[in-house]
């Protein structure tokens, strides 16, 4: 018999191994995603046309390539990024199978332009089918831009089988999501059919997280946290509260890498129990880390699954972890101060002693006892006072000296905090009124308080923001139709001095002219008709600073827009209004003084009242 084996010529086996690789537009998104990651870029943009059908292009600012390596890229098995089987093991970036652009290239029309850092000019390789159309130089900047059009262009079965536009982009956006939340300090840009669909700036996880899913979620995340010699846990689940009908965000990343392991989201589920009702779905975002020897991510070849060296130490620990992340979510402080290094705290805090934070715990509480009565969530609320809760957050205020224990506590929610109030007020019958729509007069146990509307709002505004500003979570909420604004030219300059900080309370604005600014986005409290008067007086209180070494940046801009932002004597407030507001005060850090160092609040003891009465 005649010798019948033949090596099949390279575009061929390029073609069989893109259907293993590029099942579909949001394969080759992935692929693309992970590779300018990869190759360290801070700011990466997601280019989509007729859901990647017609055009997937990622341009990012990375290494960039070589003219050498541009054209080697394409073959298969061509990788810069493991030289030997040992390196599998020690693996710190997505790719190493070499295979995902030989396999693209295959099934595809690709542009290709990148640079190095050194080198002087880039290189521009067109690329159909495997097989090169053109190669020349090319004026570019550095970095690489990938531009992948046509896919399946050449094998028409594969074209058919792709879904509706909306299914494919859907695919698409989940990819990106991944990519993005696994590397939050990457900028990333998506433009689907020449609108922009989102704009991630750098950021941490939850900003990240928030940017993604939206400003409500912000409240809904519970942080996850936990370091082991295996395995380090960091993240977020969603509050019991918040769970879904439908599976909801579900992610797990090990080493950065999105992964799914069913068998990881029954520990999570698993640490659920009691605290959800059947049907429901929790949701997470984890981080893991773990030693890359301790894993194998290559028994896929979209690398999404992943075996485990130590499953079963693993699962406990998942579960116990997010357990006691529950456990505690109701009490646990709202400012984290592993985020942010440059915490800068404008208070005085240096001429007070320093008092040991107080935290009420149910000590009853025990986060791995199962719950009878299905959802749990009374359990995780933080033990209530029987009846004096309302009078009680007045303890120590007289004395405006002492730091006394309410004034330290931060509650994890408002919402926590919040009911707690409603309830107590209801209950005990208390009640609030407004003098001359400027102060609020409340009864307490010594005899009554005056609250300074204007003043205790801006207290609270101004802690609020400059929260936002220093952790830089502050959420956004996005206008619909974007507002145009004429200052002039030297305004927008100061404007644009602090965008950074603007941006950390929640403002997105760009500037279209020299004198214009558009605005699409306003911190949550700011309503939108007091945007113009809360920026003029920023730029008139910026102009006339003095300068001050006691007094930062942060503290100025939020002072300003704390003061233009509250609520104004001579307005009338609803007892709902009035309640609300000093429900708020009272979790302030310090309730007592305005940000400008007034009083805000005097009480009145029954005793000076006796007096008058004689
Ligand atoms: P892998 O990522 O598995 O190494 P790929 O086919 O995705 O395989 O890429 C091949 C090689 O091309 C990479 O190892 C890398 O050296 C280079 N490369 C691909 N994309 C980029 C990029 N965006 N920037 C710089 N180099 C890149
Ligand atoms: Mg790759």
């Amino acid at each position: 018999m005649a010798d019948i084996i033949q090596l099949l010529p390279d575009h061929v086996a390029n073609q069989i191994a893109a259907g293993e690789v590029v099942q579909r537009p949001a394969s080759v998104v992935k692929e693309l995603l992970e590779n300018a990651i990869d190759a360290g870029a801070t700011e990466v943009t997601l280019v989509i046309k007729e859901a990647g059908k017609t055009l997937i292009q990622v341009i990012d600012n990375g290494n960039g390539m070589s003219t050498t390596d541009a054209r080697l890229c394409f073959e298969r098995h061509a990788t810069s990024k493991i030289k030997s089987a040992e390196d599998l093991f020690s693996l710190h970036t997505k790719g190493f199978r070499g295979e995902a652009l030989a396999s693209i290239s295959a099934i595809a029309h690709v542009e290709l332009k990148t640079k190095s850092e050194t080198s002087e000019v880039g290189t521009k390789i067109t690329i159909e089918g495997s097989k090169v159309i053109s190669q020349e130089p090319s004026v570019v900047q550095q970095g690489t831009t990938i531009s992948v059009k046509n896919l399946f262009y050449n094998i028409p079965a594969r074209r058919n089988f792709l879904k509706s536009n909306t299914v494919e982009s859907r695919h698409i956006i989940d990819e990106f999501h991944r990519v993005a939340l696994a590397h939050p300090q990457v900028a990333f840009h998506m433009l689907n059919n020449g609108s922009n669909v989102f704009n991630l700036l750098a950021s941490n996880s939850r900003q990240r997280i928030v940017a993604i899913f939206g400003a409500k979620t912000n409240e809904k995340l519970v942080p996850v946290s936990e370091e082991t010699e295996i395995l380090k846990i960091e993240g977020f689940v969603i509050k019991p509260d918040f769970v879904r009908k439908s599976r909801g965000e579900q992610f797990f990343f090990v080493n950065d890498r999105f992964i799914k392991s069913s068998y990881l989201h029954h520990a999570a589920l698993s640490a659920f129990e009691g605290l959800i009702k059947e049907g429901t779905h929790p949701g997470y975002f984890l981080f893991l880390e773990v030693d890359p020897k301790s894993i194998d991510i290559n028994i896929h070849p979209t690398k999404t699954e992943i075996k485990f060296e130590d499953e079963h130490a693993m699962y406990a620990m998942l579960r116990s972890t997010i357990k006691h992340s529950l456990g505690q979510f109701s009490i646990a402080p709202v400012l984290d101060f592993n985020r942010d290094a440059g915490f800068d705290t404008p208070y005085e805090y240096t001429k007070k002693f320093p008092v040991a934070p107080t935290i009420e715990v149910d000590s009853k509480f025990n986060p791995f006892r199962k719950e009878s009565g299905g959802v749990g969530a009374s359990t995780l609320n933080y033990k209530k006072n029987d009846g004096a809760a309302w009078e009680s957050l007045y303890v120590g205020l007289n004395d405006a000296d002492t730091t006394s224990g309410i004034a330290n506590i931060e509650f994890e929610s408002e919402e926590v905090t919040g009911k707690l109030f409603e309830a107590e007020t209801e209950e005990a019958g208390q009640t609030t009124f407004q003098l001359h729509n400027k102060y609020i007069i409340s009864p307490i146990k010594s005899g009554m308080m005056i609250i300074h509307q204007h003043l205790a709002h801006q207290r609270v505004l101004y802690e609020e923001l400059l929260k936002n500003i220093t952790v830089q979570e502050a959420v956004s909420q996005q206008l619909l139709f974007p507002l145009l604004f004429n200052f002039s030219k030297g305004d927008v300059a100061i404007l644009e001095k602090v965008r950074e900080q603007l941006e950390h309370t929640g403002f997105v604005f760009s500037t279209t002219k020299e004198d214009s600014l558009e605005i699409s986005g306003i911190p949550v409290s700011l309503p939108e008709s007091q945007v113009t008067a809360v920026l003029e007086q920023l730029i008139k209180d910026i102009k006339e600073e003095v300068p001050d070494a006691g007094f930062s940046q942060n503290d100025l801009l939020v002072k300003s827009m704390a003061k233009s932002m509250a609520v104004k004597s001579g307005t009338a407030l609803t007892r709902k209004e009035q309640e609300y507001l000093i429900n708020q005060l009272f979790a302030c850090k310090e309730p007592s003084i305005a940000p400008n160092n007034k009083a805000i609040l005097v009480t009145m003891d029954v005793n000076d009242f006796d007096k008058k009465f004689i």
